[in-house]
């Protein structure tokens, strides 16, 4: 009070500095009126969603588990974190694997909790137990109770009702399958990895027996691929992901079929736990990814492609990195490829990538509860670099619905801040700035994945 008062006279004219209009920006548009920013936040929070990216739990598979409680909230990256803040294997184990109490869970956590508490991914946690279940802070006390609201939430149709009713969600894309009972609003993308990641004659045997019919040759292994994906055309995916960054570099070299054959004939005539090293088997699975490739475009199938931090911890980081595609975007210029997780860290590289080529996509999901720094930053970016049909917001990467609804709040509040402050400086007018927001939260994921 006493620094306000004696500088008084500076401080009134730093005020006014402030509130006249910023010079970051080229000023296009006339100054909007004011409570535009108010107004640009109604538009979004009343938006429809297309959420392009979950690995949700329904409840049903919640209720035979162990993870109907309080700990159910921290699948998967508030336990990522916890690993990160020095949790042992041994305990995390312990959790997966043992039927406990909420209190003897929590004895486990908490150490590693109060390590972590700081994190985005951990404050996304305790907004959701704030905001749906009216409990402040995760601490013993308030374990217990917590865990008695999710079980009785449960109960009843929540799972649909965060979605639907308080999320808006209009579409869902899940990871991996479909939802039993929720084709009316989930749909889901499938992994072909088990080709793409192939080193071991395990695993060409696992995906003969998959198929009912034995694999002798490349061709064999190639028409596996194939049923493969005609099948889940039929069943309804409504586009390929791809995961290989987890487990080897997405640098995939063009298809020459002479070292693939090498490769397969090294391990079908190797022991049954005969295996190669990734770099050994990498002629094989590039070339397998070209096949995959060549059905996507067949069938008119969008890529998506895991880019960018990995989820768990060890992992090659380098691996997921998007530049190591841009031969791919190069040879399939008919197919659209989606780079998940605005490619953290590689957000400066995602532009310029999305910026030379037209067939990529930037998708936003799990990048909101990775780092909002991050986002704002790179969305600012993306959007006076990247056309906009070519940009898409929303996905929450999440396992419990109470997470997306905390992630989507946050990336509305930060697509809000963004395009307020753009308006604000007369680069877009407010009817722009509401244009951009229906796009990339709803319109770009609508024609891309076809879900009209
Ligand atoms: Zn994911």
């Amino acid at each position: 009070m006493l620094i306000l008062r004696k500088y008084r006279i500076p401080l009134i004219l730093l005020i006014l500095a402030a509130s006249s209009p910023a010079a970051a920006q080229l000023r296009i548009k006339p100054l909007p009126v004011p409570g535009f920013e108010q107004r640009i936040r109604k538009y979004i929070d009343t938006l429809s969603i297309i959420d392009t990216h979950e690995h949700l739990v329904g409840p049903e598979m919640l209720s035979n588990g162990f993870f109907l409680d309080f700990s159910l909230l921290l699948l998967q990256n508030g336990y990522d974190d916890l690993i990160s803040a020095g949790m042992p294997d041994t305990l995390y184990d312990e959790l997966f694997n043992e039927e406990l109490p909420p209190a003897s869970k929590w004895k486990i956590i908490e150490p590693w909790w109060q390590n972590s508490f700081n994190t985005s991914f951990n404050r996304i946690i305790l907004y959701g137990i704030k905001h749906l279940y009216g409990i402040d802070g995760l601490n013993a006390s308030t374990v217990g109770p917590l865990s008695d609201k999710i079980k009785k939430a449960y109960e009843t149709n929540w799972f649909d009702r965060i979605l639907l009713d308080s999320c808006r969600i209009r579409y869902l894309i899940k990871d991996g399958n479909y939802m039993p009972g929720k084709d009316n609003y989930v749909k889901y993308v499938k992994r072909f990895d088990n080709w793409l990641i192939l080193r071991s004659k395990f695993g060409i045997d696992s995906l003969a027996i998959q198929q009912l019919d034995p694999i002798y040759s490349l061709e064999d292994l190639e028409k596996s691929l194939t049923l493969a994906f005609e099948k889940e055309v039929r069943k309804g995916m409504v586009a390929v992901k791809v995961f290989a960054a987890y487990y080897r570099t997405l640098d995939f070299a063009r298809a020459d079929k002479e070292s693939a054959k090498k490769v397969f004939r090294t391990l079908v005539n190797g022991d049954m736990d005969f295996r190669i090293s990734m770099n050994d088997a990498k002629p094989l699975q590039d070339y397998l990814f070209h096949h995959l490739m060549s059905l996507a475009l067949k069938y008119d199938m969008p890529v998506a492609i895991h880019t960018g931090l990995q989820a768990g911890k060890g992992k090659i980081i380098d691996n997921s990195n998007p530049e190591h595609l841009t031969n791919v975007f190069a040879m399939y210029p008919g197919l659209n490829f989606v780079l998940y997780h605005g490619s953290f860290p590689y957000g400066g590289e995602l532009s310029a990538i999305a910026k030379n080529y037209r067939n990529v996509y930037i998708d936003m999901n799990w990048a909101w509860s990775v780092s909002p720094t991050y986002t704002r930053y790179h969305l600012n970016q993306w959007l006076e670099m990247v056309p906009v049909n070519r940009l898409i917001a929303f996905g929450g990467d999440a396992m419990a619905v109470e997470n997306v609804y905390s992630e989507l709040i946050l990336a509305r509040n930060i697509v809000s801040d963004v395009l307020s402050e753009k308006v604000g400086e007369g680069y877009y007018s407010e009817d722009e700035a509401k244009t951009i927001s229906r796009m990339i939260f709803h319109d770009n994921a609508e024609r891309l994945y076809k879900l009209k």
